[in-house]
């Protein structure tokens, strides 16, 4: 079966009630492909998910945006995957880079002399015991302008991936989601060429370390200033299985993104 395509709505800290509840207004107006040629997946802020879930379109789904490590319990902050559970909102992203760079969670090993990392935040932990509970998880890998401009993109995303392939051994609920940092909300896209290698290589990846049925199975999307002017051609490359849109997913044009699948 090939790999349905899937595009995602990262809506990041913005929104009020009003501006949330006009893009579930337009999201339900639009004219899209029907559900089993697209998976569409909107992922608002924490505190808009329950009104978000209950006024969307039913063939759209949530996700959150990150989730506690483990189970809760005394985090105060954090919210549990088992609370998203509860909540009904089946998917969640983890390991944005906005929260590796930002939030200590590109860490690798513990750091005691980090005050925002502790051994809990690691990615790879995140996915597991999302995937645990029963969620499924938009994993995000990707370089920074220096590593690529270095040389080191395959070997960075390698990294990252594998950080996630060594905790877990079911793939069949996860999406990765290669989201170059430079590309992030700059406007600077990746070419189609070079998303399509990164896709290829990291797909090369999954079939050396984890297994050819993984590699052909799971979707790798990309991420980082997809439009609705350039996502026609990422979508034409054969490993680019969908978006992880961020600013554009606030605006009417991500209808024409979710086009993009046909
Ligand atoms: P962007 O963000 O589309 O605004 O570049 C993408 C993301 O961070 O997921």
């Amino acid at each position: 079966m090939g790999r349905k395509f899937f595009v995602g709505g990262n809506w990041k800290c913005n929104g009020t009630t009003d501006q949330v509840e006009k893009i579930v207004k337009t999201l339900n107006e639009g004219q899209v492909p029907p559900s089993d040629v697209v998976e569409v997946v909107v992922s608002p802020p924490y505190v808009f998910l329950p009104v978000v879930k209950s006024l969307l379109r039913p063939e759209f789904q949530v996700a959150a945006q990150n989730c506690w490590v483990k189970k809760g319990g005394a985090f105060t902050g954090e919210v549990s995957a088992e609370m998203l559970m509860n909540l009904g909102v089946p998917w969640v992203i983890l390991g944005h880079s906005e929260r590796r760079a930002l939030l200590g969670e590109n860490r690798m090993r513990y750091d005691p002399g980090c005050i925002l990392c502790n051994m809990f935040l690691f990615v790879g932990d995140k996915v597991a015991y999302a995937l645990s509970q029963g969620l499924k998880v938009i994993a995000c890998v990707g370089e920074t302008l220096e590593q690529r401009e270095a040389g080191s993109t395959m070997e960075v995303v390698a990294a990252q991936t594998k950080a996630i392939a060594e905790k877990i051994n079911d793939w069949s609920n996860v999406v990765i989601a290669y989201e170059p940092v430079w590309a992030i909300g700059t406007g600077k896209v990746a070419t189609p060429a070079q998303a399509q290698e990164v896709h290829a290589s990291l797909r090369d990846w999954l079939k050396t370390n984890v297994s050819p049925e993984v590699a052909e199975s799971t979707r790798i999307i990309y991420g980082g200033s997809v439009t609705a002017a350039n996502c026609k051609e990422l979508a034409a490359q054969p490993d680019v299985d969908g978006f992880l849109v961020g600013g554009a997913s606030l605006k009417p044009e991500f209808i024409d993104i979710i086009n993009a699948a046909t």
